[in-house]
């Protein structure tokens, strides 16, 4: 049997991302439901915001012709709460005003009331203790959004600030992608579901949680294809029926090229499928290809992704594969996750000619901590740890060195 090829990590992306087409329909909801979706078009907003030139401070809106030196005393001519307007601010007087209130024409500055004194027995005059600068205090006119221009971007990944944003530009619904339509199966004649009696030798699908919640945390709507037993006809039944309604078709286990490993001829039969050795620890053998959805070719291929069957090979390959897929599909702007330079408190000395992603702990010093056992059937290191060292091929650092770690945060959304 020939080998497959071995690709870079990288490579194995590039060529995923190649593939991944976004999907076209997109969906116009209430600005709640658009928390976690994908901005299918950018938004422009109705709105100055501010609307006005407005204060941040309570205070006394002045003209600071009037109060080049501390001590200045003005007569109190107006009083603007938020939500009204005031009127000309004229020369020797100043208006009480509180924040988020416009600042009346002809002042353009505003004194903090901790800075300022209402004289005794003369309620209607301030001492204005400071020399304020022009624009103290001042909260412009738009500096936050303004009328007409762009307040979020297509592709835009909607968190509750985005909601914000969308709000005080006045909108009260978004378009939005359509989820992104998954189904997952998990092969393995050992496995059970947890609830179920275990057979001697068997072990609970633990991989089935993990996956479909990764799927949830990205936005995805995802179906449950269960178990399916190391047969190639049952692999290729559940291959066609996952393959109707769906963007994508994701499995875990019977990646390797041995005799109950199925995934390969099956995929094979009922569409088509490379399958990869990729440079990586864990997490080697990785599938990529496509089911057709009928004889009919308009009926279009669903793609598939088969991960390992190891319970942190297939967590750790469906955040470094599967979910930059799954992003571009949905039409997201960023989809390379945000990875920080941190201190290694740790020796890693063992060079591999693997790419290893480490499974590591922020510590109380600021400084990572790794995870003793490192194999990729102890799923307690993910859940150990806050996320990944991205220890390229040969590499060897002592404790100290800086190293580059990804949160599983940013691999979560
Ligand atoms: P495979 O890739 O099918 O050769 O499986 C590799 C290892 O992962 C074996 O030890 C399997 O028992 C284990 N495994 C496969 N699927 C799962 C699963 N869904 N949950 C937990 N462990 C699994
Ligand atoms: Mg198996």
């Amino acid at each position: 049997m020939t080998k497959p090829p071995m690709l870079t990590a990288q490579q194995a992306l590039d060529h995923l991302l190649s593939h991944a087409n976004t999907v076209s329909d997109d969906e116009r909801v209430a600005m709640q439901a658009a928390l976690g979706r994908v901005l299918a078009e950018g938004v422009n907003s109705l709105v100055d915001v501010p609307p006005l030139d407005n204060t941040s401070m309570d205070g006394y809106a002045v003209r600071t012709s009037d109060t080049k030196v501390p001590g200045a005393i003005l007569s109190i001519a107006q009083r603007i709460p938020a939500g009204s307007i005031g009127t000309q601010l004229e020369p020797g007087t100043a208006a009480r005003i509180f924040t988020g209130a416009p600042v009346p024409s002809g002042a353009d500055a505003v004194v903090m009331q901790e800075d300022c004194a209402v004289l005794e027995g003369a309620t209607h005059q301030v001492q204005v203790n400071i020399a304020p600068t022009i624009g103290q205090w001042v909260r412009r006119k738009g500096e936050d959004l303004t009328a007409g221009n762009t307040a979020l971007l297509a592709g835009t990944f909607l968190r509750p600030q985005e909601l914000g944003v969308a709000a005080s530009a006045g909108l009260t619904h978004l378009n939005v992608k359509r989820r992104v339509r998954v189904a997952a199966f998990f092969t393995g004649d050992e496995l059970a579901l947890p609830g179920e009696p275990l057979k001697p030798g068997g072990i609970y699908n633990s991989n089935r949680d993990t996956l479909l919640a990764c799927l949830k945390s990205l936005g995805c709507d995802a179906t449950d294809l269960g178990i399916v037993p190391d047969r190639l006809d049952a692999t290729r039944q559940a291959l066609r029926q996952a393959s109707k309604d769906h963007d994508l078709i994701i499995t875990s286990g019977g990646v390797s090229v041995g005799e109950e490993d199925h995934i390969k001829p099956a995929v094979a039969a009922e569409g088509h499928l490379d399958l990869w050795q990729i440079a990586i620890k864990p997490g080697k053998p990785l599938a990529f290809g496509a089911v057709r959805r009928s004889e009919n070719p308009e009926d279009g291929e669903a793609w598939f992704i088969g991960l390992p069957g190891n319970p942190v090979s297939s967590f750790v390959t469906f955040l470094l594969f599967v979910r930059p897929f799954i992003l571009k599909l949905q039409g997201r702007q960023a989809i390379t996750p945000q990875s920080y330079p941190m201190r290694a408190d740790f020796d890693w000395l063992k060079a591999d000619r693997r790419n290893e992603f480490l499974r590591v702990k922020i510590n109380s010093k600021g400084g990572l901590d790794v995870f003793p056992n490192q194999s990729s059937g102890v799923l307690t290191s993910a859940s150990w740890g806050d996320g990944l060292v991205d220890c390229p091929p040969g590499g060897v650092f002592k404790a100290g060195e800086m190293v580059k770690y990804i949160p599983f945060s940013a691999l979560l959304s």
